[in-house]
């Protein structure tokens, strides 16, 4: 039985060494674990032939009081169908910086808290914590079918300190946000009318 739990983690890699930066920050080094053949991203098949590798590091989940950093070799594979591709990493998917475990963290803290709390809480900008949350509202939630809709809620809310409004207007059936758009006057509502139909 292997004694250190994070070999759990990192499928594919094994920990080479760590280091610690600063008193909050962990960065750990990781390198392939021997009789693991990476896997083209292209077709999904498993190859020995490597064309380079590069070194990128990645955000983990923070581990105790430890902002985690990973430094990740990432190969290139000379695939027989589709030619030099990057391995898929199923832990890493694309060219993230954030590995979907780290991702999947964000998604869970932005439905509970506003994003300027979670950038703060895990230390990320408040830009990726955005783009993380748009990529699951636009995962999540459905384009609303105008045709079942049968009676609106509409409200105003003030954006900047009650300086400017938004108007948003609900389905009161569904409770689906279907339309938010900035002013409250009869001209800013008109968009979400011509959608409408
Ligand atoms: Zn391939």
């Amino acid at each position: 039985m292997n004694a250190n739990p994070l070999a759990l983690f990192w499928e594919g890699f094994t920990i080479e060494s760590y280091s610690q930066p600063d008193a909050q920050s962990l960065l750990i080094r990781l390198q392939p674990a021997d009789g693991y053949l990476p896997c083209c991203s292209g077709c999904h098949q498993h190859t020995h032939a490597i064309h380079d590798s590069s070194i990128r590091r990645v955000r983990e989940r923070d581990l105790l009081h430890y902002r985690v950093w990973l430094e990740v070799p990432v190969r290139r594979v000379r695939c027989a169908t589709c030619g030099p591709k990057l391995e898929q990493i199923r832990w890493l998917p694309g060219r993230q910086h954030l590995t979907a475990g780290m991702i999947q963290w964000v998604e869970s803290l932005v439905r509970l808290m506003p994003i300027q709390h979670v950038a703060h809480l895990l230390g990320l900008h408040w830009h990726t914590v955005k783009a993380i949350d748009h990529q699951r509202l636009k995962r999540e939630v459905t384009e609303p079918d105008k045709c079942r809709i049968r009676r609106l809620v509409m409200d105003e809310l003030a954006l900047f300190k009650g300086h400017r409004y938004a108007t948003v207007v609900i389905d009161a059936d569904t409770q689906q946000v279907l339309w938010v758009g900035e002013g409250r006057s009869r001209a800013a509502v008109r968009p979400f009318f011509e959608w409408l139909g």
